[in-house]
């Protein structure tokens, strides 16, 4: 039983990962994500259901377009195989409980956001909003947070990041980041609580400035450079979400 629920969850995350790679195509370019059917960006050609299935196809046809040949993105097999992996690790850490449906659900959100924003520099209202909506809305149901601290972790993730970018400005006379951030921020306030929110941009700083001195030292990266920092938000989301208590746990045991 515990190992098909693993093997089922994993499956309908990489099902889910194929159509957030859908969203995160299309959404930026201002196309529907229900209709029509994927088709090849090489050759418009539709693209037959054999040929979807995620991580598989694009391993069976060498990460070729059967019809014309032209490359497909490494993306979008990361994309599903990520997808799985964070359904897989929603199962097992939870089980099949209202706590891991929201995890699944979030951690999809989170990786759809990452993915559009590394390639657009972009955060989609529509998605931030929808985080911020369902955040709320699980508050009633998970165990590791409730509504009124539901409330408070989106409020007090759009004040944090509303100051630190505004310290930023003081400091260094340019916009580090957009007010999309500070809508995601909201939406993991909303899913984590104000203990997970504060721990994920501890967490997003963190890996944004090692991601950011390694490119400096290779001197890929400026000063004035931008960095996608809803990918390091989702990632220090990602981590809160699931070892968030144990680390809790361990830094206060120092202590
Ligand atoms: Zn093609």
């Amino acid at each position: 039983m515990a190992v098909f629920g693993a093997v089922y969850s994993a499956v309908i995350g990489l099902c889910v990962g194929s159509f957030l790679n859908v969203v995160a195509y299309r959404l930026p370019r201002g196309e529907s994500v229900v209709r029509p059917r994927s088709r090849c960006p090489g050759c418009g050609g539709r693209i037959a259901g054999r040929d979807n299935l995620p991580v598989l196809s694009f391993v069976l046809l060498g990460g070729r377009c059967r019809m014309c040949g032209a490359r497909i993105s490494w993306r979008y097999p990361v994309v599903e195989a990520t997808a799985g992996l964070l359904w897989l690790i929603s199962w097992l850490t939870f089980g099949p409980t209202v706590d891991g449906l929201a995890a699944a659900l979030f951690s999809s959100l989170l990786l759809v956001l990452a993915t559009i924003d590394a390639a657009h520099y972009l955060l989609p209202d529509q998605l931030t909003y929808l985080t911020l909506g369902l955040g709320l809305a699980a508050s009633f149901g998970v165990t590791w947070t409730t509504p009124l601290g539901s409330v408070l972790g989106a409020a007090a993730g759009a004040v944090a990041l509303l100051l630190l970018i505004g310290v930023w400005y003081l400091l260094r006379r340019v916009r580090g980041m957009g007010l999309g951030d500070v809508k995601m921020l909201a939406g993991v306030g909303a899913f984590l609580g104000p203990y997970g929110m504060l721990l994920t941009l501890f967490l997003a700083c963190l890996f944004g400035a090692v991601f950011g001195l390694l490119l400096m030292v290779r001197g890929r990266l400026g000063w004035g450079s931008r960095l996608p920092f809803g990918v390091f938000l989702s990632i220090g989301a990602v981590v809160a979400l699931f070892f968030g208590p144990r680390l809790i746990a361990a830094y206060s045991s120092l202590l």
